[in-house]
């Protein structure tokens, strides 16, 4: 997996994903990696390295591994790492070679919190053919349009009595 990190890392010409949208994704994965962080990791993490990516320094938090449980902060061992990368996080361990996207990773420790991500990138279109990120089931897409549509003929009719008097 380290291989496949460089290779995100570099500039080949044919990518599938497009660098405009880098910072936004890394920027909407670190808020998520922040609560990851918080809930599941306690202080039990390092924040001190971090990568240049598309011209912009990314944290790289370091941790004990969530998949194989190797390392501790106090022996100065994490081998387990958020990975900034121009299509966003990536989880990977260098013990067990585990390396998940984050929204797989999401899916695989919260599925709820996972869904909500997706959600979320879905809102900023990054999701789909182009990204990491598949769009949301459509059942979920069909509810946000419904909603959407009440909460438009909701405001439509205040609108209506208010000029009505
Ligand atoms: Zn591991």
């Amino acid at each position: 997996m380290s291989d496949n990190i460089r290779r995100l890392q570099q500039a080949p010409t044919k990518k599938w994903w497009n660098t405009k949208y880098t910072n936004l994704i890394l920027k909407l994965d670190f808020a998520y990696i922040t609560s990851i962080l918080q809930n599941y990791f306690g202080d039990n993490f390092t924040i001190t390295k971090g990568e240049m990516v598309c011209g912009v320094f990314q944290p790289k938090p370091e941790f004990t591994c969530e998949f194989c449980g190797k390392g501790r902060k106090k022996n100065k061992y994490t081998p387990a790492c958020f990975f900034p990368t121009e299509v966003g996080y990536v989880y990977k361990c260098s013990n067990c070679n585990t390396s998940h996207h984050l929204y797989q990773f999401l899916k695989i420790r919260n599925p709820e919190v996972a869904l909500k991500y997706q959600v979320e990138r879905w809102h900023k279109n990054l999701t789909g053919r182009s990204y990491n990120c598949p769009e949301p089931p459509k059942n979920i897409k069909r509810e946000y349009y419904q909603r959407k549509e009440k909460e438009l003929k909701e405001r439509n009719k205040r609108e209506y009595e208010r000029k009505q008097g």
